[in-house]
């Protein structure tokens, strides 16, 4: 059983943020910043490729409703709604979930996910872009 499952099951305690029958949100055990929420379905499913269409739906509205519901109760305006499949990608939890994270000025987002991104520091080659285009459209 995953440790994702482990929470749902009581079996792991969590923070719970919210809670119906089908999803679960709670806060995660190393915030990127306070109030970094998780949003699990309650069935397992490894990434996005696993979850049904109907339960992603129903899903990503519980994510809006969660998201709405800490910028009242903590205050803040912006977030970023993530969601990572795969190591590589840093999914460190192989249980599908999106993450609502809080933001503020000069946050510590960029470090994040062992990798930055810097604006004009890596562009596509002549030509690169269309080939992916073409890869993707065939
Ligand atoms: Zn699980």
């Amino acid at each position: 059983m995953c440790v994702f499952c482990k929470i749902i099951s009581g079996d792991i305690p969590a923070h719970k943020v919210y809670e119906d029958e089908n999803f679960l949100a709670f806060l995660d055990i190393k915030p990127i910043n306070p109030g970094h929420t998780l949003i699990i379905p309650k069935n397992h499913y490894a990434n996005l490729s696993e979850i049904p269409e109907n339960e992603l739906s129903n899903m990503i509205l519980i994510v809006k409703k969660v998201a709405v519901l800490l910028t009242k109760k903590l205050n803040f305006t912006d977030y970023t709604i993530s969601e990572n499949n795969g190591p590589l990608a840093g999914q460190s939890v192989a249980h599908f979930h999106f993450h609502i994270i809080p933001r503020f000025e000069n946050d510590i987002l960029t470090d994040w996910d062992h990798k930055e991104r810097r604006v004009g520091e890596k562009e596509y080659k002549p030509g690169e872009a269309e080939e992916i285009i073409k890869k993707i459209l065939a």
